[in-house]
């Protein structure tokens, strides 16, 4: 792959990994020793809001992940190669979803 090319896709990568952090919730790096943890208590009324938003949660944790490992594979020199047979993924494919880890032809075979 032309390092043109790889630089477009870390570009998409890093822009839906921005988007993705700037979505999450606000979050303090650290829980600090004596924070108002009450303050849960109260939201508990709200459960089912709570879990629509948990599970969108872990979606955006898991794609976060696969972007990550994305990136990394950039840097790594291996990125766009199937993880399953070293066959090249289709440009077409990087740029609808530049953060897959397999091509179309294994990811067909892996729903069955
Ligand atoms: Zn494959």
């Amino acid at each position: 792959m032309s390092s043109s090319n790889v630089k477009k896709y870390k570009g998409l990568l890093e822009k839906k990994r921005d988007e993705l952090l700037a979505a999450a919730p606000v979050r303090t790096p650290a829980a600090e020793p004596g924070s108002k943890s009450g303050d849960w208590i109260d939201q508990s009324s709200q459960e089912s809001d709570l879990h629509v938003r948990l599970a969108l949660k872990q979606t955006d944790s898991k794609l976060l992940r696969a972007i990550e490992e994305a990136i990394h594979r950039i840097e790594q020199g291996t990125y766009g190669i199937c993880m399953e047979c070293d066959n090249h993924i289709a440009p077409a494919r990087l740029e609808a979803v530049p953060w897959t880890r397999v091509c179309i032809d294994c990811k067909v075979k892996q729903r069955g």
